[in-house]
């Protein structure tokens, strides 16, 4: 579904490009066309959420049984969030961590 979206907008920057010689939208076109490409890439497949996550990141748990796609999904028991990991797996797990560290840092400020 989300594929077919990213080929519509992907021929609609495309005529843009054509009709218009602007710069500025020029180089909005093109970035918007690169995280297409990006993001057609990592869709190839999905990872599951682990149980071997906890160990490094104890405030990943399980999705509740209500979660859909709750296998690509891991649940952050300190924002009380479903967040997917479907992209980047362990990595999702880490961006999400570094954030949290860096709101802890907010806080106690
Ligand atoms: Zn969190």
């Amino acid at each position: 579904m989300a594929e077919k979206r990213a080929l519509e907008r992907d021929s609609e920057t495309e005529s843009e490009t054509e009709t218009q010689s602007d710069n500025e939208t020029n180089s909005r076109a093109n970035s918007v066309g690169v995280d297409i490409v990006k993001s057609v890439k990592k869709r190839k497949y999905k990872t599951r959420y682990s149980k071997e996550w906890m160990s490094n990141f104890p405030f990943v748990k399980a999705c509740g049984q209500h979660v859909p796609d709750k296998e690509y999904k891991f649940f952050c028991s300190v924002c009380n969030i479903n967040l997917s990991c479907a992209q980047g797996g362990i990595n999702d797990v880490k961006v999400h961590s570094s954030k949290l560290i860096f709101q802890f840092y907010l806080s106690i400020e």
